[in-house]
């Protein structure tokens, strides 16, 4: 067991590549010891990880599958043996399963619905027990801009993602008393392996509907999401923040 620091524990589900990758090097360069979970890409996770070394700080990686709520339960558990107690939640594990409402089966609903938003309740839920007894924590959600607006194709999705504000700004209500910030951050088009499987007709199309003109990257979440685990957020909560270049004004 390595030994314990003074720095605060951040555990991020989905932490192994895209925006929950950046979220955890952002997290780990703001001094933070990091507890992520992957659902399959072990060598992607150790990359990662050695990151995280490589900037100083201690790191817990941990093959997890979030609509588990066993193995939530466990990994929270190792994270805290490991590092210490956890005082930021990011959850960034997601899937899309793609399809008009017509056409979708059983499990493109059943699997979206249960690793986004179960995935997210079984996470924070096992999380936010230990904040509200040590009276401080920061809780941030990955929603999205199709989770505030809808987008065709994306009932699922949607669905989950507007679950997720649901919860967020419930659970704010429920935890500021405890000292416990919960926000949510709602991405547009962010340049991950979500988005790769876009044509580049769709991807221009979009594009062209972008303000700033681009996708976004996902150091750019990342950063808002450090910004909310920090005390420089101490007076905000309950909020869902639209990073999104503008897409949807
Ligand atoms: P990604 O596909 O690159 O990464 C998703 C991560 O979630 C991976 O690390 C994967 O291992 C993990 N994951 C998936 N199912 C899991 C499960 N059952 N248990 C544990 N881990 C699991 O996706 P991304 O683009 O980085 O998206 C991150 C989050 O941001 C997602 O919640 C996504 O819905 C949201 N988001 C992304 C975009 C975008 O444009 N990329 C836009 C809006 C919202």
């Amino acid at each position: 067991m390595q030994a314990r620091s003074e720095h605060k524990v951040a555990l991020v589900t989905g932490g192994s590549r895209g925006i929950g990758r950046a979220v955890v090097l952002r997290l780990a360069r703001d001094g933070h010891d990091i507890g992520l979970c992957y659902r399959s890409d072990e060598a992607a996770a150790e990359q990662v990880a050695e990151e995280v070394r490589a900037l100083g700080r201690q790191v817990f990686a941990q093959r997890v599958d979030v609509t588990d709520r066993p193995q939530v339960k466990g990994f929270l558990a190792a994270v805290e043996g490991h590092l210490g107690p956890v005082g930021v939640a990011v959850t960034s594990a997601g899937i899309t399963r793609d399809r008009p409402m017509v056409l979708m089966g059983d499990e493109d609903w059943d699997s979206v619905l249960r690793t986004n938003l179960d995935g997210t309740f079984n996470l924070v839920r096992a999380a936010v027990f230990g904040m509200m007894k040590r009276g401080a924590g920061s809780v941030v959600t990955l929603s999205s801009v199709a989770g505030v607006k809808g987008n065709a194709t994306q009932t699922n999705y949607s669905a989950s993602k507007a679950g997720i504000i649901g919860l967020t700004q419930s659970l704010a209500k429920e935890v500021g008393r405890y000292g416990i910030r919960v926000n949510a951050v709602a991405p547009g088009f962010i340049t991950t392996d979500m988005t790769a499987a876009l044509s580049d007709k769709v991807s221009s199309e979009l594009t062209a509907r972008i303000a700033l003109g681009r996708f976004g990257r996902p150091e750019e979440v990342g950063d808002l999401v450090g910004f909310l685990a920090s005390d420089r957020a101490s007076y905000i909560t309950g909020q869902v923040f639209q990073i999104d270049g503008g897409l949807i004004l």
